[in-house]
């Protein structure tokens, strides 16, 4: 085994005052799940994790007929490539579980919320991947559905698996792989990082997740993600620790600036794959039968409210499914400026919402936002916004919007500032 270096420098993040143990969560989080719902104004919410983004013809088709059977007819798209059911009546928790579980989208019941992951969506479809994120991604479910102790995790603590091209490793997720050329990989943790052996990744990727449990079992203060730890040199020694426990052999890396990639741009992905968006991150169950693959294909979820067809015969058949897909109401070109837009629930879903944000959201005629993602939100929870740099659209209540640029280290200060 490598000797693990000390991966990087860490500090405090509250000025030094690392004694202090105020609580920051109170209770277990309240994320809905597959199983959990949550009663919203319109109806129960389900949220259907799926690890890898992947989705079979005949899951499609399950889920299209759940959306039907069961809910509004809508299916709708996360920041985190998870899927919503919503319009659920009170009674049909059983029903749902059966048709997921027979799918094969319910591996584990007592993990199913703490399969978070986004992961590169066109990995192995372009050329661009230093590493088999999918396979990682796979291996990663796998290890977290064996072990009891994962079910700690909450439901909000997030996995980024990237294949190197620096697309999800700036989604904010708690723990971070990145493969590199050489058959490496980067497993990072709060501003801590180590490199490890590609083979090695998933089981890296677990043993910071125990160790982050670990240590915020000691602080006592009840966090949820690792940002809410008091700073990261508990941390340093316990992953340290965990992976040596896992057997993995770690060597120097420096922590270095989270690389960062535009997401897939709509449209023939190779000469076997095309990447589509949904408008506001909602479709019919129609509009996603649409995505089915064919024989040996796979549809992937994509954490910018998109989908990869993938395994398409050829590049003719490519561009044939994307005009397809073009007719049923997806974005297919780049350039569309609703790229950029999202919008929370809103009225009249959310009880919380100051207005119909979905009916009033739509891309902003204004030179110095262009470019950035723009959020519509109708409270200031602000659900789904994006990472990174962004324009906040905020309903005030009084049937206008207030319109903020914020960035992601304002953001990160008002996290903080919460605590
Ligand atoms: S941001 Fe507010 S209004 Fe929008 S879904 Fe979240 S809680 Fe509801």
């Amino acid at each position: 085994m490598l000797a693990a270096m000390p991966p990087s420098p860490s500090k405090p993040r509250n000025g030094g005052e690392s004694h202090i143990r105020d609580r920051v969560r109170d209770r277990a989080d309240a994320c809905p799940g597959a199983l959990r719902l949550h009663r919203a104004d319109d109806g129960g919410l389900a949220r259907l994790r799926l690890p890898t983004g992947v989705l079979t013809a005949h899951q499609v088709a399950v889920l299209a007929g759940a959306a039907e059977r069961l809910g509004d007819g809508r299916l709708g798209v996360t920041s985190r490539g998870n899927l919503d059911l919503r319009g659920l009546p009170d009674d049909c928790g059983l029903a749902l579980a059966e048709l997921l579980g027979e799918a094969g989208l319910l591996p584990s019941a007592a993990h199913e919320r703490v399969r978070n992951m986004v992961v590169s969506p066109l990995c192995g479809l372009d050329g661009r991947s230093h590493g088999d994120a999918q396979a990682w991604a796979r291996e990663l479910d796998a290890l977290l559905c064996a072990r009891t102790w994962t079910t700690a995790l909450s439901g909000r603590f997030l996995f980024a698996v990237d294949d190197g091209r620096g697309d999800v490793a700036g989604l904010g997720g708690d723990v971070t792989l990145l493969a590199e050329p050489g058959g490496c990989a980067l497993v990072r943790i709060g501003g801590l990082s180590w490199r490890v052996a590609a083979g090695d990744a998933p089981s890296a990727a677990l043993a910071a997740a125990e160790a982050f449990l670990a240590v915020a079992r000691e602080a006592g203060t009840g966090a949820w993600r690792v940002a809410e730890l008091p700073d990261d040199r508990p941390l340093e020694a316990a992953v340290t620790e965990c992976l040596a426990g896992a057997g993995v052999a770690t060597s120097a890396a420096s922590p270095g600036a989270v690389p960062v990639a535009a997401p897939p741009e709509p449209g023939v992905v190779g000469d076997r794959a095309v990447s589509v968006v949904a408008p506001l991150g909602r479709i019919t169950a129609e509009q996603f039968r649409a995505l089915a693959p064919g024989p040996g294909g796979e549809v992937r979820v994509t954490p910018w409210r998109g989908f990869v067809v993938a395994g398409l015969p050829g590049r003719a058949a490519a561009k044939e499914r994307l005009a397809a897909l073009d007719r049923a109401g997806f974005l297919t070109r780049p350039g569309s400026p609703w790229l950029t837009v999202s919008a929370c629930t809103g009225r009249p879903g959310c009880g919380k919402a100051l207005a119909d944000v979905r009916a009033d959201a739509r891309p902003l005629d204004d030179a110095a936002v262009r470019g950035l993602p723009v959020h519509w939100s109708g409270c200031d929870r602000r659900c789904g916004h994006p990472q990174g740099d962004w324009v906040d659209v905020l309903a005030t209540g009084d049937g206008t919007y207030g319109i903020t640029v914020r960035t992601a280290r304002r953001d990160n200060d008002d996290a903080q500032a919460q605590r």
